[in-house]
Parts: C-alpha cells; structure tokens; sequence
C-alpha cells in the first residue's frame, strides 16, 4: 500500500506551446493577431493599483452586465469564467452528473475527455464521418450529456442553427452544451435557442475574436435554473474566480463593436485568401469557418511540413492522433505573417 494508490491521476491536457524565442510566427493557438480595441487600453491606463487589496466582486457584475447589454440576455441567464475553460470544467461538474455516458465528437477539443476523466463522468467519444462531420442522428442514442463546439476544433467546420436545435430538440433530458468559441468568424449562433430550451449551455469566450486570451475571460448563457445550479457550483468552489483587472477590461472590450467586426472582418478576408493560396500548394482542407484551417499536403506529410515550419520560425499545431495526424491546424494570422508562411511553404521541396 503506498500513498499513490489515493491519488487521483489524470493525463493532462496539452495546451500549444508559448515559446520564449523572440520573432517567431505563432500560428499555434488561435490567438487574435490583432490588440485588443483600444477601449481596453485607455481602461488599463485608469486601474488603480491600491484597490488590488480588495477581493474582486465575486459575480463580476460589471462584466455580467457588460455582456447583458451586448447579447439583450438578462444578467441572471449569464455565467461568467475564469476563460471557457473554467466555464466549461464548472460546466462538466455541474451538469454531467449521470451514469449514462456524455457525448461529444472523438475528433473534437481535446480538453473534453480529460475534463471527464478528471471529474469520473463517463463519455463516448462518436466518430466525425469521412467528411469530418457531426452527424446529428448520433446523438439520438440515451446519453448523460451533450457537448461540443460550433464551429468544431480542430476542424473548422460549421454546424447548421437546424442541425444544432435538431441535437437539442433529441437531448431535452439531458444537459447540451454547445461550445461556441469560434461563432464570431462567420457562423450564427444558437444563443436565441436559450429562451425554448432550458437544457441549452452556449458558452463563448472573449480569447479568440475579442483579443483577450491573456485576461481569461468566458461566460456562458443559458436558462435562469442552468445558471443558478453552475453558480451554486461555483461559489462551493472558489468564490474569487475573476480578477479585479479581467472583469474592468473584460467589460472595456465589449465597448466598440465596430472594431469587434472589423477584427473579424479583416481575419475571415484573410483566411479565405490563405485557403486559395494553400489550395494552390496542393493543400486539402474541409471549409473551416473559423480562425484557423485545418490542412493536409497531398503528398507531404504533416509532421515533415510541421518541422520545416519551425525550422523557419513558424509554430502550427499538429497531433499525432488518429485520423488528423496528417493535419496541420494553421491559426489566421496578419497578412504579413500568411505571407511569410506561404513564401516558406512554396519553398519546401515536395511542396507543389
Ligand atoms: C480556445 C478554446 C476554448 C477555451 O478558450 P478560453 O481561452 O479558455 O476561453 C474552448 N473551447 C474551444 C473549442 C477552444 O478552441
């Protein structure tokens, strides 16, 4: 008997790497290549260091608020988070609390199975089709829970509103929760299904199209009874999730929705250039509506163009798991970085 046979071990999940050499090309982790609107900066400037010695308001009101007035929901249908991460991993705690095991994509976020085996909840991971699809008749089987993201990650690839209410309108026994982490690059989102279903769980976050990955800043919406049973849960947890500085800046960066959109503007035009452009170097790809492609080379293999990538200081994301380990997940960068990465592509030998 030793003390390691009580613990409780989990393998973790493995975020992109942030490397520590300067000029490189991350292309890694969907990131904004773009500052955040310039609101937030003026708001930096006017926080007050002395109030640091203050516990922040443990319902971030401000930011709830903030997010009620941007999305026309009420504060009590919001949940907010330390990132979607936190939101989801309260999320998995609270909802998933059966013997009948969650659903979700086996090519999907890759944090979902380690959340399951983190908290013991049982899961099924439902193959994508051949075309890297959710196949909605997959998810009519009894189960414990449903999740994944619109548009799905790693693949880029949008669900249809009816697809979407079609998986809810099948799972209203159980909780669904729909991972919109990537809807502001061109997809609709289903948070207006939140009024007729209060089974419904959409969760976004401020990471990728508002910027703000390094404040940690997700919320979620959902019926007044979901929300209240995930802050239940999360005030037994740790009341002080979000910090003074993330909720004020976090509420900045909802304040100028026309450097929002054209953000994500400028990301979308740059993406579907850089599809035509892959497309010319013999890349295949399934239409990703998000900030990144999801890519393989004809005849290259993925894990050679990875490394000569980063060889010339180019950081993209590959995983050596079935089916994609083909795939390089290239995020959207600034034209100039596209171009940067295409010139390196071009010159590859193997490569066109
Ligand atoms: C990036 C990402 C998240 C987490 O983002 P946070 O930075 O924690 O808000 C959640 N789900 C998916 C699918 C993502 O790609």
């Amino acid at each position: 008997m030793s003390w390691e046979d009580n613990v409780r071990k989990v393998v973790p999940y493995t975020p992109g790497e942030q490397p520590k050499i300067k000029n490189i090309i991350k292309l890694n982790t969907n990131e904004c290549p773009y500052p955040p609107a310039p609101a937030v900066k003026e708001c930096l400037a006017a926080i007050d260091y002395d109030d640091f010695r203050l516990y922040p308001d443990p319902t971030a009101s401000k930011l709830v608020k903030a997010f009620s007035d941007y999305y026309k929901v009420p504060e009590d249908q919001i949940f907010v988070g330390v990132g979607s991460d936190d939101v989801l991993a309260m999320a998995f705690l609270t909802f998933f609390n059966s013997k009948k095991p969650v659903l979700f994509p086996d090519i999907t976020y890759s944090f979902y199975d380690v959340w399951a085996e983190l908290f013991g909840i049982p899961y099924k991971q439902v193959p994508l089709n051949d075309n890297f699809e959710i196949v909605k008749e997959d998810y009519y089987e009894e189960n414990g829970g449903v999740i994944f993201p619109n548009p799905n990650a790693p693949t880029g690839i949008l669900q249809s509103l009816d697809m979407i209410e079609d998986v809810i309108r099948h799972n209203q026994d159980v909780v669904v929760i729909i991972d919109e982490a990537y809807i502001d690059f061109g997809g609709e989102s289903c948070l207006d299904l939140i009024d007729k279903y209060d089974n419904l769980l959409v969760v976004q976050t401020t990471s990728k199209s508002r910027a703000m990955a390094g404040m940690r800043i997700g919320y979620a919406f959902g019926s007044k009874k979901l929300i209240k049973y995930l802050q239940d849960a999360k005030y037994s947890f740790n009341s002080y999730t979000m910090n003074r500085p993330s909720i004020e800046l976090g509420a900045a960066s909802l304040s100028d929705d026309e450097y929002f959109k054209d953000v994500c503007k400028r990301i979308i035009t740059t993406r579907e250039r850089v599809k035509g452009q892959l497309r010319d170097l013999g890349f295949e790809f399934w239409d990703s509506c998000s900030n990144f492609v999801f890519a393989r080379h004809k005849t290259v293999p993925g894990k050679e163009i990875f490394a000569y990538l980063r060889e010339n200081g180019i950081i993209v994301r590959r995983w050596d798991a079935p089916r994609i380990s083909e795939y390089l997940r290239i995020s959207i960068g600034t034209d100039e970085q596209m171009d940067r990465m295409i010139e390196v592509l071009s010159a590859m030998p193997g490569i066109r």
